[in-house]
């Protein structure tokens, strides 16, 4: 398998800017046995949000984190660096884990958005976080009233930070004239995510976490003593946090029915400061519209505009293949949905196209676990394309569960393996194309005010079961 390290032809855009600033310094190449208290798998931002809150907790224990590439080469490093809550998922987290959890979790959300940007401060990260918030909005009458529900129970509970803005308003902070309902919430910044990811690793490093890059994980070996075999050396952690993401499925088939992989397709403009400036993009704030397989935009410090959009590939059998680090098969639908969005930037080309994996879960919320309840095993994925603040709550159950703790983290209802399944290959596979067909065609319709086909709009509802307001990156 292909992966950013080993095939140093293709970066997405955002890890090769990080990768830039890091002048010289090879990777730091396993090759010799070792021993360690705790050893973590996957160096994304859960892997590191978790070293850094046990190193916090206990900063004598020994953490050691390996990645098959470089720390932040997976989601970490390409996503939209949108850091949004789980306020809009709000009836999702009610209807799975109760009323008081699910207001306990939109909470820690919020806290993790604070959480990130006084990391950042306090230890000078430069990941580009701006405290700008978020824009929720309607790009056709369809989509209009999508809010409703969910804003309504956030209001009963009192944990309501979203606004609705004035139409003229959501189109001036917006840039495009195409949105026709908006809300607003403060509690969301944006970031340059591989800038953070790289950032985080060099905070763990200087805490005493070992860092091995190029260090895949080849075996794990449950029995105690535990080991886990690398291409140089073994390793004999005392505990082990699996951090993988998209590719815990290909090491532990147990899970390949938990998630199903779908890509996150996005593209970047060349520097147009003036142009964005006019049109009043220049904060950073995330736009995200209520489609299902959303779009989400936003500028970037140096005049870019970044647009993404979720949906697009399913790769049978959930395998990660090498389409995911090429430039995006889908810029024509990038390109269609930008121009769309901004008529006046239609010649404006894209500097760089690219894409990942992300993991959707049956709930659209991640899940957490000991493997096959092995107690000094723990593992976390299915963040369904909304991770970069939710990977701070997840070190925080990891780091929990890794120390043995009775914790509001580790008693949470996510602590509870994977909710469902879904169906065997190839039925996921052929239902998902059959579903994501549906919804692009009764999404189209919409766009043109068009009625939907009556079978088009009773195929999406299948995608949209978990809830409509999970929105997915
Ligand atoms: C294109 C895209 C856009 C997204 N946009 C947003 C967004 O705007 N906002 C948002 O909130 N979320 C977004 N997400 C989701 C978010 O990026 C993820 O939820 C988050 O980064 C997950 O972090 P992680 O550490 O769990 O996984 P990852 O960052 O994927 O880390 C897993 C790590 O494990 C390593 N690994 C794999 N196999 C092995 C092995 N055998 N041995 C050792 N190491 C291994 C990989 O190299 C990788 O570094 C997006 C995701 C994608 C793909």
């Amino acid at each position: 398998m292909s992966t950013p390290a080993e095939d140093k032809s293709f970066q997405p855009y955002w890890f090769a800017e990080a990768m830039q600033r890091e002048l010289g310094g090879q990777p730091n190449v396993l090759d010799s046995d070792i021993q360690t208290d705790v050893c973590i798998v996957g160096g994304g931002y859960t892997g590191l949000w978790t070293a850094i809150l046990l190193k916090q907790q206990q900063p004598n224990l020994d953490v050691v984190i390996i990645d098959k590439g470089l720390c932040g080469s997976g989601a970490s490093g390409r996503n939209g660096g949108c850091l949004t809550t789980w306020s809009t998922k709000y009836n999702s987290l009610k209807k799975f884990y109760g009323e008081q959890e699910a207001i306990r979790l939109v909470k820690a959300s919020e806290q993790a958005v604070y959480a990130i940007d006084r990391f950042c401060k306090e230890h000078d990260i430069d990941a580009q976080l701006r405290m700008n918030g978020t824009l929720y909005t309607a790009t056709n009458s369809a989509q209009k009233g999508a809010m409703d529900s969910v804003l309504a129970q956030l209001d009963k509970e009192q944990i309501n930070s979203w606004q609705k803005w004035q139409q003229a308003r959501v189109q001036h902070e917006s840039g495009s004239t195409l949105h026709q309902e908006g809300f607003y919430s403060p509690v969301a910044a944006s970031v340059q995510p591989a800038m953070l990811a790289r950032g985080l690793k060099q905070v763990a490093e200087k805490m005493g976490v070992r860092i091995y890059e190029d260090t895949p994980m080849e075996n794990l070996h449950a029995e105690t003593p535990i080991t886990i075999t690398t291409p140089n050396a073994t390793i004999h952690p005392g505990k082990v946090v699996l951090a993988l993401n998209a590719w815990m499925l290909e090491k532990f088939p147990q899970f390949k029915r938990s998630v199903v992989l779908v890509s996150s397709d996005m593209a970047i403009t060349q520097p147009i400061p003036k142009k964005l400036t006019a049109m009043g993009l220049t904060d950073g704030k995330n736009v995200v519209d209520l489609r299902t397989f959303v779009h989400y935009y936003r500028s970037t410090p140096d005049g870019r505009l970044m647009l993404g959009k979720g949906g697009n590939y399913f790769p049978f059998a959930n395998k990660i293949s090498k389409v995911f680090d090429q430039p995006s098969r889908y810029t024509r639908i990038l390109r269609r949905s930008f121009n769309r969005l901004f008529p006046s930037l239609q010649d404006e080309t894209f500097a760089a196209t690219w894409t990942g994996a992300s993991d959707r879960s049956t709930t659209g919320l991640p899940f957490f676990g000991k493997l096959n309840d092995h107690d000094d095993i723990v593992y976390g994925l299915g963040y369904s394309g909304s991770g970069v603040a939710q990977t701070w709550i997840g070190g925080q159950i990891l780091a929990s569960m890794t120390l043995n703790q009775n914790n509001q983290w580790t008693e949470c209802g996510l602590v509870s393996g994977p909710r469902g399944q879904f169906p065997p290959e190839p039925i996921r596979w052929l239902g998902a194309l059959t579903v994501r067909n549906a919804i692009r065609r009764k999404e189209h319709a919409e766009d043109c005010d068009r009625k939907p086909l009556w079978l088009d709009k009773q195929l999406a509802k299948f995608a949209n079961a978990v809830a409509k307001t999970d929105k997915n990156n």
